[in-house]
């Protein structure tokens, strides 16, 4: 990735829109913070926006909101970042992993389904890379059950499902601004969506102290604050999101014309999604030959997940085996990351094609 060449052309409208933050002497949830709520949730089309201090605390923050705590199960995909896990953990419920769909590599509604008891209180799936999970049939499961849907969408700003907003099926939906992310701060930074103001109010409530006003504590809550020069900058780049989203579309159709898919297998996109590209990971058997020939050729490559949570060392206690989720293991062992920005352009893509072609070759 190449972070910064999405934006070189703001950077002047950026400093000075950050310098005026520090003129303002205005540095935590000030008006860009409230101004940056009402502008994403009219970009999701849906809820109630509370921005928060990173992804991480928007899942826990909404969880705690939701009630989920101690004792409670959720349903969800280990074939993710691990801070989806761990936000489950810290509220001291349990993560129950179920298998993903090996098209769109998110948890699947069937084996999510199969994962639930009378402890499950929620699922929350992930909109793993950029495509978001089945939407509709969790909305729908979801409701049959009784049970909570969280979208974590940190991956999928501006990823659609049947033409609505990742961010606009869940009971609270979280997006992380971290500066790797499609719609990046330049910092940490994370927003939650809810469902209704009464959930909206809850997060709102938590991310400072339990307290509405400094003098009253209603509830444990923690420091989760959003500052005015993340929100300064997130409000700039909003606007750019869609089309540095398209360029990145763009450059994954670039791939497929220039023949990638004869080496490797692509990314699939589900019927009825689009798939935004945070991260555009290709699969081999051969991973290993591929990632090292890749290095020599000066290619940049990356494993997402090399190790899936259901088998991590801290989820030991939960009796995960190797093979208990054969589908999330495949992709862990084969999936590569392959260079995705959105002003990757086609001369770049034939170097890594060329590459991936040399891999192939060797290897026959
Ligand atoms: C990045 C990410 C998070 C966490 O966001 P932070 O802002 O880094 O705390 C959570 N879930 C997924 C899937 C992510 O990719």
């Amino acid at each position: 990735m190449d972070i910064k060449a999405q934006y070189e052309d703001l950077l002047p409208e950026i400093k000075q829109l950050v310098g005026d933050v520090i003129d303002s002497g205005r540095f935590i949830l000030g008006p860009n913070v409230r101004a940056l709520e009402v502008e994403v949730a009219a970009s999701v089309g849906y809820g109630h926006a509370v921005a928060v201090a990173n992804g991480t605390d928007a899942l826990e923050l909404g969880l705690q909101a939701l009630g989920i705590g101690p004792g409670d199960e959720v349903v969800t995909t280990a074939y993710t970042f691990f801070a989806t896990a761990e936000a489950i953990a810290r509220r001291g419920a349990t993560p129950v992993f179920a298998d993903i769909d090996p098209v769109s590599l998110c948890l699947d509604p069937d084996a999510a389904e199969a994962a639930i008891t009378e402890r499950t209180r929620a699922v929350m799936p992930v909109h793993i890379f950029g495509q978001t999970a089945d939407l509709r049939a969790f909305r729908e499961l979801a409701d049959r059950h009784g049970i909570a849907l969280i979208e974590d969408a940190a991956q999928a700003f501006g990823a659609t499902f049947e033409g609505y907003r990742a961010g606009s099926y869940g009971d609270v939906a979280t997006f992380s601004f971290f500066p790797t992310k499609n719609f990046p701060a330049m910092g940490d930074a994370g927003m939650a969506i809810a469902s209704s103001e009464e959930i909206a109010e809850k997060v709102r409530l938590l991310r400072f102290h339990g307290s509405r006003d400094k003098r009253v504590f209603e509830q444990i809550g923690v420091n989760s604050r959003l500052d005015e020069m993340q929100a300064v900058i997130l409000r700039r780049f909003l606007p750019e999101v869609d089309g540095w989203n398209e360029g990145r579309m763009a450059a994954a159709a670039r791939y497929r014309e220039l023949g990638l898919g004869e080496h490797v297998s692509l990314p699939e996109v589900a019927p009825g999604r689009s798939h935004i590209y945070h991260l555009y990971v290709v699969r081999t058997p051969a991973r290993e030959q591929l990632q090292r020939r890749l290095k020599e050729a000066g290619v940049a490559s990356a494993v997402y997940y090399g190790q899936p949570h259901h088998l991590q060392p801290v989820f030991r206690h939960l009796g995960y085996r190797e093979g208990s989720l054969p589908v999330t293991e495949a992709a862990s062992r084969e999936g590569l990351a392959l260079p995705m920005f959105p002003t990757l352009v086609e001369e770049q893509q034939r170097e890594v094609v060329n590459a991936v072609r040399g891999a192939a070759s060797a290897a026959a």
